[in-house]
C-alpha cells in the first residue's frame, strides 16, 4: 500500500509541474527599438550564390567614322579627240567613268563622239577659241570663235558645231586665251548653251578669263579644270600632276584633271588609277560634279 501511495504522489507532483509550466508566460518583450544592439557574430555562412554571369557579349564595334569630309572625286577629261580613230580607241581603253572632249569638223569627230557615247562615257564639244597670238602657238582649228564677232555670228557658229555632235552634255574650251577674256563673246556663247541645257568647263588658258562671272550672270552651269596633267609629256611629270589633282580632290572634295590623247598620258593614267582607287578616290564623269555628295 505504501508503494502505491508513493506512485500516486509522484503522478500528482508531475501533473502539477506540467500545469505550472503551461500557464507561466514569459515576461513582456522589451519594446521594439530599445533592444540593445548585439553585434551579430561573424557569419560563418557563405554568401548567397551570385546569379550566373551574363553570356559574354562580343566587344562593341568601333563607331563608324564621322563623314565630315566630302568624298574625294576626280573627273578625268581627255581633250582634243576627233583627229583619228586610233586616239579614240586609246583613250576609251581607260577603265574608269570618263569624259572626252571632241573637236568639231575633223575626220573622226562624229565617230569618236559616238564610240565614247556607246561606251557609256560623257561627251563634250571642245570648241576652238581664239588664243592670244604667239609665234609658236598652234592654230585653234576649224570652227574657232573669234573675239569681237557679233552675238549672231557666235550663235550661228556654235549652233552648227552642236549639230555636228548633237548628244553632248556640255562644252569645254580649246585654247581661248583671248576669246575667254571677251565678255560679249562669252555672253553670246553662254546664252546658246543655257538655252540648250548644256554646261561649260573652262580650261583656264589665261588668268584674265571672264567666264566665271559671265556664267553667273547668265545662270549657266559652270566648272573649271583643276590641273592639266600632260603639259610635260613624261610619265613622272604626268603622275606628279595626277597626284596634285588627288591632293586638290581631298581638300575640296573634287577635282578636274585634263589630259590629251597621248600614249604617255594613257599609260601613266593606267598605272596611277588603281592606286588612286585603292586610296579612296572615286572617278566620276564631269557632270556628276554638279551633284553635291556630302
Ligand atoms: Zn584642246
Amino acid at each position: 500500500m505504501k508503494k502505491l501511495g508513493g506512485i500516486v504522489i509522484f503522478f500528482i507532483l508531475l501533473s502539477a509541474g506540467i500545469l505550472v509550466l503551461h500557464f507561466c508566460k514569459p515576461g513582456p518583450e522589451p519594446p521594439e527599438g530599445k533592444k540593445t544592439a548585439v553585434p551579430s557574430p561573424p557569419s560563418t555562412k557563405t554568401s548567397p550564390p551570385l546569379p550566373p554571369p551574363a553570356p559574354t557579349l562580343p566587344p562593341p564595334l568601333p563607331p563608324p567614322p564621322l563623314k565630315t569630309e566630302a568624298p574625294a572625286r576626280i573627273a578625268i577629261i581627255i581633250d582634243d579627240l576627233g583627229f583619228s580613230a586610233e586616239t579614240a580607241r586609246l583613250v576609251l581603253s581607260l577603265e574608269i567613268p570618263l569624259t572626252v572632249s571632241v573637236l568639231p569638223y575633223y575626220p573622226y569627230s562624229k565617230k569618236s563622239a559616238e564610240w565614247a557615247k556607246n561606251s557609256g562615257e560623257e561627251v563634250l564639244l571642245h570648241i576652238p577659241m581664239e588664243p592670244i597670238n604667239t609665234p609658236d602657238e598652234a592654230q585653234p582649228g576649224k570652227g574657232v570663235l573669234i573675239s569681237g564677232s557679233s552675238p549672231e555670228e557666235i550663235g550661228r557658229q556654235v549652233g552648227a558645231e552642236l549639230s555636228e555632235l548633237p548628244f553632248v552634255s556640255g562644252v569645254s574650251s580649246h585654247m581661248g586665251s583671248l576669246f575667254t577674256t571677251d565678255s560679249e563673246g562669252m555672253r553670246a556663247l553662254f546664252q546658246v548653251l543655257h538655252k540648250q541645257g548644256l554646261f561649260f568647263v573652262d580650261n583656264l588658258t589665261t588668268n584674265k578669263t571672264v567666264t566665271k562671272k559671265i556664267a553667273g550672270m547668265v545662270g549657266l552651269k559652270y566648272l573649271q579644270r583643276s590641273v592639266f596633267i600632260d603639259n610635260v609629256l613624261s610619265r613622272d611629270s604626268i603622275i606628279q600632276q595626277l597626284e596634285l589633282a588627288e591632293k586638290i580632290a581631298r581638300r575640296k572634295g573634287q577635282a578636274i584633271a585634263v589630259g590629251h590623247p597621248h600614249p604617255e598620258t594613257v599609260s601613266a593614267l593606267k598605272a596611277w588609277i588603281p592606286k588612286a582607287k585603292a586610296a579612296g578616290i572615286t572617278f566620276v564623269r564631269v557632270s556628276e560634279l554638279f551633284e553635291r555628295k556630302l
